[in-house]
C-alpha cells in the first residue's frame, strides 16, 4: 500500500497522459503497485488485502502441491501470482507453513554438475522401445535397456552425461537448461525413435520457459495405454496439470486409482472439454476454476448418481474413494468451471 496522497496523484498523472513507468519514477513506488491503483484493483487509502488474499487460492494450492511434489514455494508463487495472488513470497511461505503444506520433496538429492562430453553418436540398439506420453527419463531409459537385455549403465555410458544425471534424479524436469544441443539426437540414434517423437513424449526433453516449472501433475500412465506398449508395471509420467482422463480408453487417471469410464461417457466428454478450456484459458487458470468449482459440485445429486454408476460398472470400486468422488463430480465441475471462466469477477483477476 502507498500513501493515499500518492495514490491519488498517480491517478491524476495517468489522467494527464503519463505512463506507468513515468509515474513510478516520479513518486518513487514500483510499477506493479502503481498499476494496482490505475487498474482500480485497490482504491487510494484502502489497505492491501492481506488477510484473505490466500483464501481464493487455497484449494488450488492444495491440489497443485499434492499433484506435483517438486513444485516448490518459488514455483508455486510464480503460478499463483500470474493468476492474481497479491501476496509476497514470504507471505505465501507463511501461509503454507500455517496450513501444514510442505511443498518440497524430501527424497531429492542435490544436482551434480554436468560436463558435456565430446559428441559421439551411439550405435542403434537391437530393440526399439517407443516412449509413453509424459514418461520420465529414468523410466524410459530403464525400459529401453531392459528390452535389449542390457544394464542401465550400458546405455547411460554411451549417451551424453545429461541422461545419467536425469535417470538418477527424483525430478527429471527440474533445471531444464542443462540439456545440450545435440543430446536428443544422440538418444534418437541409440533408440531408433525420431527426435521429434522423443521430444513430444518425454517432458524432460521438451525444453521449458526459463521462468518456471511447467504446470504438470506427476502420476502413473493410463494402464491400458502402457499395456499397448507391452508394459505391465506402472509407468511414471508427468501430464499437463489439468489432464484427468485418458481419452483413448477411456479412463479416469486418479491419484491412487484408475477407473474405467465406459459406463459414464459424460466424464470422458468433460475431459475433452477440459482440453479445449486449457488451450483457451491456460492450464493453471483452468485448474483454479476447477478447484474453485469442486467446492460446490462435490456433493450434488448428479455426482452421487455417477459415483453409483461407476461403482456398479467397476467391481470392487469404492464409491466413497476420493478419486471416485472427483471423477463422479467432474462433468458438473467442468460445467461450473466454464461459468466461472466466462463470468468477470468470478475468479481472481490476473495482474494485468
Ligand atoms: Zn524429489
Ligand atoms: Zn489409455
Amino acid at each position: 500500500m502507498i500513501p493515499e496522497h500518492d495514490a491519488r496523484q498517480a491517478i491524476a498523472l495517468a489522467g494527464q497522459g503519463a505512463n506507468v513507468s513515468e509515474i513510478a519514477r516520479r513518486l518513487g513506488h514500483d510499477r506493479k503497485t502503481i498499476r494496482i491503483y490505475l487498474n482500480g484493483h485497490r482504491a487510494p487509502g484502502q489497505p492491501r488485502p492481506h488477510a484473505d488474499s490466500y483464501a481464493p487460492f487455497a484449494a488450488y494450492i492444495l491440489q497443485r502441491t499434492a499433484d506435483d511434489r517438486h513444485l516448490r514455494g518459488a514455483g508455486l508463487h510464480l503460478e499463483i501470482t500470474a493468476l492474481g495472488y497479491a501476496g509476497s513470497y514470504s507471505a505465501l511461505t507463511r501461509e503454507l507453513r500455517g496450513h501444514g503444506i510442505t511443498a518440497a520433496c524430501r527424497t531429492c538429492k542435490p544436482w551434480q554438475p554436468v560436463t558435456p562430453a565430446p559428441g559421439q553418436r551411439p550405435a542403434l540398439l537391437p530393440v526399439r522401445v517407443a516412449p509413453i506420453t509424459g514418461e520420465t527419463t529414468s523410466s524410459y531409459l530403464a525400459r529401453t535397456a531392459a528390452a535389449s537385455h542390457l544394464p542401465l549403465s550400458a546405455i547411460t555410458d554411451v549417451l551424453p552425461p545429461w541422461f545419467a544425471v536425469r535417470a538418477a534424479a527424483c525430478d527429471d524436469i527440474a533445471k531444464p537448461g542443462l540439456l545440450q544441443p545435440g543430446d536428443t539426437s544422440c538418444l534418437a540414434a541409440l533408440t531408433g525413435i525420431a527426435e521429434t517423437a522423443l521430444r513430444h513424449a518425454l517432458p524432460a526433453l521438451a525444453g521449458h520457459r526459463d521462468d518456471g516449472r511447467p504446470p504438470v501433475r506427476a502420476t502413473i500412465a493410463c494402464r491400458r495405454c502402457a499395456a499397448r506398449h507391452g508394459q505391465h508395471d506402472p509407468v511414471p509420467v508427468h501430464l499437463p496439470a489439468h489432464q484427468r482422463t485418458c481419452q483413448r480408453h477411456p479412463a479416469w487417471l486418479g491419484r491412487a486409482i484408475q477407473i474405467n469410464l465406459a459406463a459414464v461417457p459424460g466424464i470422458t466428454r468433460a475431459g475433452k472439454q477440459a482440453s479445449r478450456l486449457a488451450r483457451q484459458h491456460g492450464i493453471t487458470r483452468l485448474v483454479l476454476a476447477e478447484t474453485t468449482a469442486r467446492q460446490e459440485t462435490a456433493s450434488g445429486p448428479g455426482t452421487r448418481q455417477r459415483a453409483a454408476e461407476l461403482a456398479l460398472a467397476n467391481p470392487g470400486l469404492d464409491p466413497e474413494h476420493p478419486d471416485t468422488a472427483e471423477a463422479a463430480a467432474y462433468p458438473d465441475t467442468i460445467k461450473m468451471a466454464v461459468a466461472l471462466l466466462s463470468t468477470p469477477g468470478a475468479l481472481p483477476a490476473g495482474p494485468e
